[in-house]
């Protein structure tokens, strides 16, 4: 044998170690009990899994995610289309290719071409995003490096940053059975000293609030929402906002606990007007009102109360009512039925000035070098961004390792209850105490990290 030969048969056989060896999808359940994908990827180094999340407040701009529509089963959710995607059409097709799991664009771009749809329709975002998490954890194995160490890797980012988590404490909007119509009312401990001390503040806070809300409302009002906040049966969103603010004083922390929201308004936009009673069939009329309007509900919001970040203040197509109010606003204002992860919708919003911060998920692009993009064109934008979860969960942990990875300085993953939620926080803690004196954590520079 020749010395070439030689050669080439090492790289052959490094190539059949480092391939995949068996891809197999099934459909499991989230946390709200609606079916999803689970993806097993098998290489030499072992098994490796991911699950695939939902959300409910869902922009008509995101990638498809693939359900069977018979309404006779499972309410009309079940994936078994987009498993047997995974399992007749890519699995077969990748294996063959011999594409090595850590060829991670190579792969994804391999997946979007074998649909070949712009949204992801053929074969279902949910199918090329279950393989794409499952080849990305493959790929941090087969280096021998931690999944963040890999994601940095991927996205050319030196600077791993633990992020300020958001924790949704109080749900309304289409993640709640009460009035509120605005969607999430989350707490930022960016005057902690590490995602430790973050996860204290948080956690006391909370249980500060189901006090208060307890005292307030009775035992009943402390149920909780899909995200794991509570849905007391309030109407006036400002009553959120105080009712956050006690709990705050209360456990002490006034002065380095922040506020943001998600109005998610596009859920309460209808005939031109926002419904702030939308769930209620015969809703107030004086409470519908016009973009101008809302505009100045927000500005007493960030003058009464230390609320930083404002996500989807507009209906994802009220272009003007955004750029306005970005324009005269210090704060975060975060895309996300806006700009759904998706590269032309933030080309858009960049060109318009219509917000400052991106948030991603992987789920509404349904690939990792996809969401690594958006990413990095949001920052090359001078934009923020935060890692977001669905409210349709799992307990799969990918984006703990993703927003330490990416650098991004800033998660939200529910309140700190329910396991689903509290599975990414736990992951972060693992992080924070794996990367020892090197950890770094983002802090009052949550939106702009990289000089942390
Ligand atoms: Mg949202």
């Amino acid at each position: 044998m020749s010395k070439f030969c030689f050669f080439k048969k090492v790289k052959k056989d490094t190539k059949i170690i480092m391939s995949i060896q068996k891809l197999l999808a099934r459909q499991i359940f989230d946390s709200r009990g609606n079916p999803t994908v689970e993806v097993d990827l098998v290489t030499s180094k072992g098994l490796f899994r991911a699950a695939v999340p939902s959300g409910a407040s869902t922009g008509v701009h995101e990638a498809l995610e693939l359900r069977d529509g018979d309404k006779g089963q499972y309410h009309g959710k079940s994936v078994f289309k987009a498993v047997c995607n995974i399992n007749e059409t890519i699995a077969p097709q990748l294996i063959k290719s011999g594409l090595s799991v850590v060829q991670q664009k190579d792969i994804d771009c391999f997946l979007l071409q074998l649909d070949g749809t712009e949204n992801k329709k053929n074969l279902g975002a949910n199918a090329i995003l279950g393989v794409s998490l499952a080849v990305c954890k493959a790929g941090a194995a087969e280096k021998g490096i931690p999944l963040y160490k890999y994601i940095a890797e991927l996205s050319c980012n030196t600077n791993l940053i633990l992020p300020v988590p958001a924790f949704n404490v109080i749900n309304g909007g289409s993640h709640a059975g009460n009035k509120l119509a605005m969607q999430e009312f989350m707490i930022l401990p960016t005057g902690a000293c590490n995602f430790t001390e973050a996860m204290k503040m948080g956690t006391e806070v909370y249980h500060h609030l189901k006090a208060v809300i307890k005292s307030q409302f009775g035992l009943d009002a402390t149920a909780v929402g899909d995200e794991g906040g509570f849905a007391p049966n309030i109407l006036d969103n400002k009553q959120g906002l105080e009712l956050i603010k006690t709990a705050i004083e209360k456990a002490g922390y006034t002065g380095r606990i922040e506020i943001g929201m998600d109005v998610a308004a596009s859920e309460f936009f209808k005939d031109g007007v926002y419904d702030l009673d939308f769930k209620n069939p015969q809703g107030d009329a004086s409470l519908k009102i016009p973009a101008d309007k809302l505009t100045e509900l927000y500005h007493s919001f960030v003058k009464d109360y230390p609320i930083v970040s404002i996500e989807d203040p507009f209906d994802q197509d009220d272009w003007a009512a955004w750029s306005n109010f970005t324009g005269q606003s210090n704060i975060q204002i975060v895309g996300d039925d806006l700009t759904v992860t998706n590269p032309k919708r933030i080309y858009t919003a960049v060109e318009k000035k219509a917000c400052n911060c991106l948030l991603l998920k992987v789920n509404q692009i349904g690939s990792i070098t996809e969401a690594i993009d958006a990413h990095n064109l949001a920052k090359a934008n001078g934009w923020g961004t935060m890692v977001s979860h669905r409210s349709g969960e799992t307990e799969d942990t990918f984006i703990a390792d993703l927003v330490v990875g990416l650098g991004t300085g800033q998660i939200k993953t529910g309140a700190p209850c329910r396991s689903e939620r509290c599975a990414k926080y736990n992951q972060l803690l693992r992080i924070e105490e794996e990367l020892g004196s090197s950890a770094k954590y983002a802090g009052r520079k949550f939106r702009f990290p990289s000089c942390v």
